[in-house]
């Protein structure tokens, strides 16, 4: 009895974690994935302590110059036995458990850190871009902690870039994620709308939020060299940047064909494999050697200010 009892919890949950009206009859293979998935729940409770996550690095670059405009910091999960974990495997238990506040606090730091580094070995990096979920920049005192970790590291403000989805500036501007987002742009950080296209931000909120650059989903940039449908797309995208005075940035560039057709089409700037994937921290300096070689290029400003 006990044993059809745990069941059919496993069916219920697994039906409440789909939606609402859900029915779902147990399987044996139902109880090892959510056996797993419990287990990797108990275990990312403690990954944070016990330091086992941390952000890597994916470069972005101008598609003008070529050089480098600034990194993304994004969560991985350095699993003692599965190896590195992807934050769609660990990110709901995280939020599930309430330590997202956690991780935010984590790769803001190791973002910092590496902006101090860079500088320290005379790299110019610009920016490094931290992603925040509207349940993050509900916390009241988000910003002011953002202004004195940015003091206490000895940054500027426009050395971070706040990414946020459009469902937070779809909001109403006196939510609290709002707010904090006013704040930290007043406060000088720069703000990018990530998975731009996906969501529905009016242009009216925009403007309202003072976003600097939009990031154009990689659905959009997906065969844009081949396909009129996307270049179009994303040609209109453009204009309205343009028109706006936004900047543009082009997420999930997988080719060089994609690369070069984004830099005819106006887009100012390129994230993607094609450029590089995401990478520990200490890989980035050979990388940055690397690439700053193939450009060709030498002035490397030390203790790099903003452009
Ligand atoms: P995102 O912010 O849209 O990040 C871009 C995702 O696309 C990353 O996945 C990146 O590895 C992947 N990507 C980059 N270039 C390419 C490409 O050329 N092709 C393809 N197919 N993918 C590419 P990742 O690292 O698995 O992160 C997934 C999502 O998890 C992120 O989507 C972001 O929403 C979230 N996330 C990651 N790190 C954090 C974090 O520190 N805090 C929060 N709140 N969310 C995070
Ligand atoms: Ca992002
Ligand atoms: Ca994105």
């Amino acid at each position: 009895a006990s044993a059809w009892m745990r069941a059919s919890e496993t069916a219920l949950n697994e039906a409440t974690r789909n939606n609402p009206s859900s029915i779902r009859a147990y399987s044996a293979e139902m109880g090892e994935t959510s056996m797993k998935r419990e287990a990797l729940m108990r275990e990312a409770f403690f990954a944070l302590d016990n330091g086992e996550i941390s952000p890597w690095f994916q470069p972005q670059i101008s598609t003008d110059t070529g050089r480098v405009t600034g990194f993304e910091a994004l969560a991985r999960w350095h699993h003692p036995k599965r190896g590195t974990v992807a934050p769609a495997d660990f990110l709901p238990a995280l939020q599930d458990t309430g330590q997202m506040e956690r991780l935010g606090e984590v790769v803001l730091y190791g973002a910092l850190t590496a902006l101090k580094t860079w500088d320290r070995a005379g790299f110019f990096v610009p920016c490094v871009a931290v992603n925040f979920t509207a349940e993050e920049l509900r916390n009241p005192k988000l910003a002011e902690k953002i202004r004195w970790d940015l003091d206490r590291f000895d940054l500027s403000p426009d050395r971070l870039t706040i990414e946020v989805l459009e469902t937070i500036v779809a909001g109403s501007p006196e939510d609290a994620a709002a707010r904090n987002l006013a704040a930290l742009a007043k406060l000088g950080c720069r703000i990018d709308l990530d998975d731009f296209g996906t969501g529905h931000a009016s242009i009216t909120a925009i403007r309202r939020f003072t976003i600097e650059r939009i990031k154009i989903d990689r659905s959009f940039i997906s065969r844009v060299d081949k396909d009129q449908e996307q270049q179009r797309m994303v040609s209109a995208i453009q204009t309205m940047a343009e028109r706006l005075g936004l900047e543009t940035l082009a997420e999930g560039v997988e080719t060089s064909g994609e690369h070069a057709m984004l830099g005819q089409l106006g887009c100012a700037h390129v994230q993607g494999f094609a450029i590089a994937r995401p990478m520990p921290f200490d890989d980035t300096l050979a990388w940055l050697t690397q690439h700053n070689t193939k450009l060709g290029t030498l002035p490397q400003i030390r203790g790099g200010t903003a452009i």
